[in-house]
């Protein structure tokens, strides 16, 4: 079976769009999850940097869990 040039192109954006919406995985993401929870409670802007920490959230169920968990945690602790 042989792809056309626009299906490629087609396959070549999906997979791109991927990656560029999780590029940190669950280990990027736990590593700056406190720092971004932090933003986000003092109602920051969140730097593009920490962008990244939003999107994985969205969609790994784990991670948001443990954001959810994680403002929880820092709500108790902060005045
Ligand atoms: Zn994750």
């Amino acid at each position: 079976m042989k792809f056309d040039s626009n299906q490629i192109q087609k396959l070549i954006h999906l997979t791109f769009a991927a990656r560029d919406d999780d590029t940190i995985g669950c280990d990027g993401c736990s590593e700056l999850m406190v720092e971004f929870a932090q933003a986000e409670l003092d109602g920051r802007e969140i730097p593009d940097g920490l962008k990244v920490v939003r999107a994985h959230i969205d969609q790994c169920r784990c991670c948001k869990a443990e954001y959810r968990a994680l403002i929880d945690g820092l709500e108790e602790i902060l005045p």
